[in-house]
């Protein structure tokens, strides 16, 4: 707080980031008291678009405030107690421009407005942690629909994206409806809302009744099936009931939150995708928990140190295991009652394990051991539940074969591509044949084309780092594919193998703009600035509009790769380079630390070092202090 102004009854105080209160206070009696204050926060709160300069006019500058409360501390702007053992009804009013909407937790009580400006009111229904507190202010376009059980379900999309709206929010009634059923408890707030942010830090936050998302999600129905919200959407629902009515006493038991998050986005996305994607999903994580394990870097769930791959992959593994143990008869009674019980309280693994032997009956210290304490993770244990499903057999027995010679499986791998093919075999068999090129493996490469899987064609356009003569046109048909992950492999592969024809190759593809990374385009620009044929002033433009890509309304992903892009070629504007310095103090903390090692770089090359001296005057004071140590 830069200030703060005590108004009626209020003996108050402020030091060190700290308002005291003073009084003869009496338990169970209500005190109120009032103030001022003013904030410019640095975290918890942030300011998007406001400043014009490094914008890029021609495309949407989204003006945006939004709040991340989880690990940033809401008393950054706030004033609240940030102890997550405190649980508060929150009434919140703001009033702003009225072509801006306020989003915040609850019912929404009251909207007033007065010259140009709105005065909107929130109220939570029930106590809940500071940290879930949200605020998120900008231009929407909101379509409100209701769960079966009648809760209102608000979908916010940013107007210019209306046409995105279907494959973004696809399924996320059938989400909803399904959890609800499935944990047991009606959904505990009053509302729910999904709101997409620019630039957010992650890629959900599960503020209560208002999840906030990163607009990388808002998706076009081409991108849905190779990358979509449902896993995020179903991810941060769950929190509404493990983290949000039942919350952990400290991080020691952040697996009550991540982990049950994570099991139960799991069996959404089972209800939508079927099972053979969820025992993948889950033979996936047990690899990468296994190899954590076999390196001697594992740590136990319980612990206030864990790694997102422990709080999140080995909770929910060690929550199919518990379940896969009791039987799903009495798991989904102690679901429900471990929620009842401490419901609006905060819990320890200890409370859950309580529930559990009061349901069953059972002593858990021997899976609590194994499964919640122990620093290896129980692969052996994780097999025997995977391979309950058939396919995951017939996976792991392809995959048994990856050191073997063709000789001996070619039966095996052509048996995996039969039609239908099942598009995680049909992944394992591209795989096997990466560099093979004997007849045989042609035959098989053939079959796969043949498949038609969108995922296996992903496949071979990625692996077919050298393509065989006989698969140009196969693989030049990729490029009209729906799917931007089959269009870009095939591009930048086709583009290697074949010089002679890399102008028809982006003839085909010049009109194609990819993800929200604009992860064709960028690839075409870079690849046209290296093909001969284009004038300089056809050139030049590319080279602009890849520097453009680097402005601070775009995306980070896209920012991302536009200056990956620009390093490769050694060709940075000015106006890049003032966009890589204000990249160096994003609060996005990978981008930030990619775009100050390459500032830091830049800088120390003497290529680079003269001009960016020049250019130093414009950059933020930090960045100027980071470069010359001054
Ligand atoms: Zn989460």
């Amino acid at each position: 707080m830069e200030t703060v102004d005590p108004l009626k009854g209020a003996n108050l105080s402020y030091k060190d980031n700290k308002i005291y209160l003073k009084g003869d206070f009496k338990d169970n009696q209500e005190y109120s008291f009032s103030f001022n204050y003013t904030t410019q926060p640095k975290k918890a709160l942030y300011f998007w678009g406001w400043d014009k300069k490094n914008i890029d006019p021609k495309v949407p500058n989204h003006k945006q405030i939004w709040s991340q409360g989880q690990g940033k501390y809401t008393s950054n702007w706030l004033p609240s107690i940030d102890d997550m053992n405190d649980k508060i009804k929150f009434k919140i009013t703001v009033t702003f421009n009225s072509d801006y909407h306020v989003i915040s937790n609850g019912n929404l009580l009251e909207k007033k407005s007065a010259n140009n400006l709105t005065t909107w009111t929130y109220q939570t229904s029930h106590p809940m942690s500071s940290y879930l507190v949200a605020l998120a202010i900008g231009k929407y376009a909101i379509k409100e629909t209701k769960s079966d059980s009648g809760i209102p379900l608000e979908n916010y999309i940013y107007p210019n994206l209306v046409a995105n709206y279907e494959p973004t929010y696809r399924y996320h009634k059938q989400i909803f409806d399904f959890l609800e059923g499935e944990i047991g408890i009606p959904y505990p707030w009053s509302v729910y809302r999904q709101v997409p942010v620019r630039d957010f830090l992650y890629a959900g936050m599960e503020n209560t009744g208002c999840t906030i998302f990163s607009d990388d999600f808002i998706v076009d129905k081409n991108t849905f099936n190779d990358q979509n919200f449902v896993n995020v959407s179903a991810h941060e629902l769950a929190h509404q009931w493990f983290g949000n009515i039942v919350t952990e006493t400290d991080s020691n038991h952040h697996w009550l939150h991540e982990g049950f998050a994570t099991y139960y986005s799991l069996l959404a996305e089972k209800e939508l995708f079927g099972e053979d994607y969820f025992f993948y999903k889950l033979y996936e994580s047990a690899e990468q928990l296994n190899h954590q394990s076999e390196l001697q870097k594992g740590s136990p769930l319980v612990t206030p140190k864990g790694s997102s791959l422990t709080y999140y992959q080995h909770g929910a593994w060690a929550i199919v295991a518990l379940r896969e143990w009791i039987g799903d008869t009495k798991f989904k009674k102690i679901i429900p009652q471990f929620l009842k019980t401490h419901q609006y309280k905060n819990v320890t693994t200890d409370d859950f394990l309580k529930i559990v032997t009061e349901v069953t009956g059972k002593d858990v210290s021997e899976f609590a051991k194994k499964w919640l304490h122990s620093t290896k993770f129980p692969a052996e244990d994780a097999l025997k539940i995977v391979t309950k499903s058939d396919f995951m057999k017939s996976y792991l027995q392809l995959a048994g074969e990856r050191t073997q010679p063709l000789i001996g499986k070619y039966q095996l791998l052509s048996k995996a591509l039969d039609f239908p093919t099942n598009p995680y075999l049909g992944q394992e068999v591209v795989s096997q044949l990466q560099g093979d090129f004997s007849a045989t493996a042609l035959q098989l490469l053939e079959k796969a084309f043949d498949s038609n899987q969108p995922q296996v064609l992903q496949a071979l356009a990625n692996s077919l780092v050298k393509i065989p003569e006989a698969f140009e046109p196969k693989m030049a048909q990729l490029l009209k594919s729906k799917s931007y992950a089959i269009v870009e492999g095939a591009l930048y592969n086709l583009w290697n193998n074949f010089d002679s024809k890399k102008m028809s190759y982006l003839q085909t593809t010049k009109a194609i703009i990819g993800f929200n990374d604009k992860n064709i385009r960028s690839l075409w620009l870079v690849l046209a600035l290296n093909t001969p044929g284009f004038s300089t002033e056809e050139r030049t433009h590319f080279f602009e509009e890849l520097n453009s890509y680097t402005a601070t309304n775009y995306n980070f992903r896209l920012r991302t790769k536009a200056f990956e892009y620009l390093k490769l070629l050694q060709s940075y504007s000015d106006k890049s380079l003032q966009n890589l310095a204000l990249g160096a103090t994003h609060p996005n903390w990978r981008f930030k630390k990619s775009c100050t090692a390459t500032l830091k770089e830049l800088y120390s090359n003497k290529k680079y070092t003269q001009r960016l001296n020049r250019l130093l005057s414009t950059f933020p004071d930090k960045i100027k202090q980071l470069l010359t140590n001054k």
